[in-house]
């Protein structure tokens, strides 16, 4: 399995295409970047997603679609297909998004469909799972996440699975009045979900957390043997944010078994 760290930012439907290449033109201009050591990535909204992948070219910063439809082209008003992304210059693109779930319907079978037009496409599927409050309270966090990635999951090749990553975020931790997840209860949630790729694939998948990440908790997060990455909202949404989460967890990461090798970066 890929061990490298990430850290990385979705901005949902935030940042104008001006402050969108403010920001990456700022990142590109950071003096160590390419020597902080995990990989970095950025998912601005479809309006930006060219400029950005354009003004970050060459920086070792992946970047990412919010969302992308099932099919390749065709008759679907107002949808972004995975090559249309792929030819703005994206690496990587993010599904199943809590708030796709919950405001858009977005079913467990059209997220599998989505991977695979994702992968289809040769990006890489950034898919998140996380279960409710009222899920958490019922003992069953566990269940639905292992649900909801083995559902992705699907019917995905093996030869594939080295490009797809999950993304834990319990919806009761995301955005304003969420409550960060503690490192520990998340590390268990990030096993538990390994496993059940494991029992599906026989092999697992890079697991990141998200949820209120910030400046006070992301060093204990990215503490935890069984994460991955930061998905990082709010905190990352100005670069001295992100910058100051990468400075945060940079000694960790360079302590992590298998840090990344520098080479190993896409
Ligand atoms: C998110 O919405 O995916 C997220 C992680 O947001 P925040 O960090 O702002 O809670």
């Amino acid at each position: 399995m890929d061990r490298k760290f990430w850290l990385g930012t979705g901005w949902k439907m935030n940042k104008t295409r001006a402050e969108g290449r403010a920001y990456a033109e700022a990142l590109q201009a950071v003096p160590d970047l390419q020597q902080l050591p995990m990989q970095l990535f950025v998912l601005p909204p479809f309006t930006a997603l060219a400029e950005v992948a354009a003004s970050l070219a060459g920086s070792g910063v992946l970047v990412g679609a919010q969302n992308c439809h099932w099919a390749s082209a065709g008759a679907w008003t107002g949808e972004i297909s995975a090559p249309q992304i792929a030819e703005c210059g994206a690496a990587l693109v993010e599904l199943g998004h809590s708030e796709r779930r919950a405001h858009f319907g977005e079913t467990d079978v059209a997220i599998n469909a989505k991977v695979k037009a994702v992968l289809a496409a040769g990006l890489r599927p950034l898919v998140c799972v996380g279960e409710t409050a009222e899920e958490r309270a019922l003992d069953a966090a566990t269940v639905t996440v292992a649900r909801q990635a083995r559902m992705a999951l699907a019917g995905v090749a093996a030869a594939d699975l080295d490009r797809v990553l999950l993304a834990y975020e319990p919806v009761w931790a995301i955005g304003e009045g969420g409550t960060p997840a503690s490192p520990d209860y998340a590390d268990a949630i990030h096993g538990a979900l390994k496993n059940a790729v494991m029992d599906l694939h026989g092999r697992s998948v890079p697991v990141l957390y998200g949820g209120s990440v910030n400046a006070a908790n992301a060093l204990a997060l990215a503490s935890q043997p069984e994460i991955d990455g930061l998905f990082v909202g709010r905190a990352a949404w100005t670069v001295e944010g992100l910058l100051g989460l990468a400075r945060a967890i940079t000694p960790i990461v360079e302590a992590r078994p298998h840090a990344p090798d520098r080479a190993d970066r896409n």
